[in-house]
């Protein structure tokens, strides 16, 4: 349990606290002088005190310091007393890069004095800023459009999306038209899309013709990039593939999360690692920019098994690879049944995957960490020969106002000069999503008026 008299910052507390992977009982107390802060933290019967000056130039700046020391004070209590050090110190959030674009150019400084960020960690983030020259613009000067849709044709054991079994769900079509009704309103409201995301769930799990209608509702944007997240191999057709084709899209996802066939299976995945094979070739035959996700530390996999899923992805070549580490949320079945690897097991197998993938070619270009990850690690996209995937930048380092369309799509108006961002978040339900969708392209327009 946390105890603290900052009550606001009492879950930023219980994120560093959860890096540990134990059940933690912690006080932490922050006095305050003037513009110095001097904080207690009580934890297993021993006080630790730390204090610190708070330079700032207006109160959004004091907030900002006042929980960084926060969570400083606590990670290093919690460093003192388990003899442990986490790869990314006491940076909790998602976006790391993008903090370090905030910090300017002593990012680094600050990663590794202030935050105490591993060496490596500091490393990736800098290799990461460099390949993203190329596609950085001021924060809010693009527009990205996002497409949901949220069906895959089974649940995989670790899955925490908002994903519904296709052969289960009885709303498709009228999910599919309410969809087109949004992608429409998205089309009047007179912005240039950088890229658009068909994401899901397997988007390529609807059948042909639905397909088609969604494709065709997006095939007189112009855009710089149109990635498809086709994922499954199960779900992959060279009908569906020269129907993506035929629209302008430029990528498609093959994912395949491991080469080992046991581990598929354990995963709740209905093919085989040949599956994964002979579709990869197809989707390459028809000319597409191709990236493949892999996860570090699925369940019964030892170094081993994933060292093995990494060559054999550096043996197929895609122009991408994705590097996610195992994150169990609620919400998959998984999540009661695994033990978490050892942090130590997962860091090697994250580790050989940069230093294989690195001497193969690729270099990464953007990461972000989520909570209750394998190790307190995070996922990385690698790309070769300048294919980074615009959309993943956009995002991840919001500099791009993102229309999303379709259940649980979180639609954000970046306004840089500002320094702030608005959201819409759509329902995640398909039947509250359908009885609402007037009411959600109309909020939209307003967003984006
Ligand atoms: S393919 Fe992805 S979205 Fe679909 S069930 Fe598996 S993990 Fe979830």
């Amino acid at each position: 349990m946390i105890t603290t008299n900052l009550d606001n910052l009492a879950s930023e507390i219980a994120e560093v606290a959860n890096e540990f992977s134990k059940e933690i009982d912690l006080t932490l107390n922050a006095a305050f002088n003037g513009d110095k802060m001097s904080v207690e933290v009580v934890f297993a019967d021993k006080t630790y005190n730390y204090s610190y000056d708070l330079k700032y130039e207006n109160e959004l700046e004091r907030k900002r310091y006042v929980k960084r020391y926060v969570k400083l004070s606590a990670y290093k209590t919690l460093c003192d007393h388990y003899g442990e050090k986490m790869p990314w110190g006491a940076l909790t959030g998602i976006r790391p890069t993008k903090l370090a674009y905030q910090q300017g150019e002593n990012w680094r400084d600050f990663f590794i004095n202030d935050m105490l960020v591993s060496a490596d960690k500091t490393e990736l983030v800098g290799k990461i800023l460099d390949a993203q020259k190329p596609y950085m613009v001021k924060a809010g000067g693009v527009n990205d459009l996002f497409v949901s849709i949220p069906f895959c044709p089974t649940r995989c054991a670790y899955c925490s999306f908002l994903s519904c079994e296709i052969g289960r769900e009885k709303h498709v079509n009228e999910y599919i038209a309410a969809l087109i009704n949004e992608i429409e309103a998205a089309k009047r409201l007179g912005l240039n899309y950088r890229s658009i995301y068909v994401g899901g769930g397997t988007p390529v799990s609807i059948e042909t013709p639905l397909l088609k209608t969604v494709l065709d509702a997006l095939s007189d944007i112009k855009t710089q990039e149109f990635t498809v997240e086709a994922g499954r191999p199960d779900c992959i057709t060279e009908e569906k593939l020269k129907l993506l084709k035929d629209h302008g899209v430029t990528r498609v996802c093959v994912n395949p999360q491991t080469f080992s066939d046991k581990t598929l299976s354990v995963i709740g995945r209905k093919h085989s690692v040949k599956d994964v094979i002979e579709k990869y070739e197809l989707t390459k035959s028809f000319g597409f920019t191709v990236n493949m996700d892999l996860i570090a530390g699925l369940p019964e996999e030892t170094f081993e098994d994933f060292k093995y899923s990494i060559d054999k992805a550096i043996e197929l070549y895609p122009e991408n690879v994705t590097v996610h580490t195992l994150c169990l949320k609620k919400g998959s079945k998984l999540k009661e049944s695994v033990e978490r690897l050892s942090a130590g097991e997962v860091d090697k197998m994250v580790d050989y995957a940069h230093a294989a993938l690195f001497s193969a070619g690729y270099v990464p270009y953007y990461l972000y960490r989520q909570k209750y990850m394998a190790g307190n690690l995070e996922n990385t996209g690698y790309e070769r020969n300048d294919t980074a995937c615009i959309y993943n930048i956009d995002i991840m380092e919001e500099i791009g106002s993102i229309v999303a369309c379709g259940a649980n799509g979180v639609s954000k108006r970046v306004f840089g000069d500002e320094n702030r961002i608005e959201r819409l978040a759509a329902p995640k339900d398909i039947l509250t999503y359908l009885n609402k969708i007037n009411l959600i392209i109309s909020d939209k327009n307003e967003l984006f008026a």
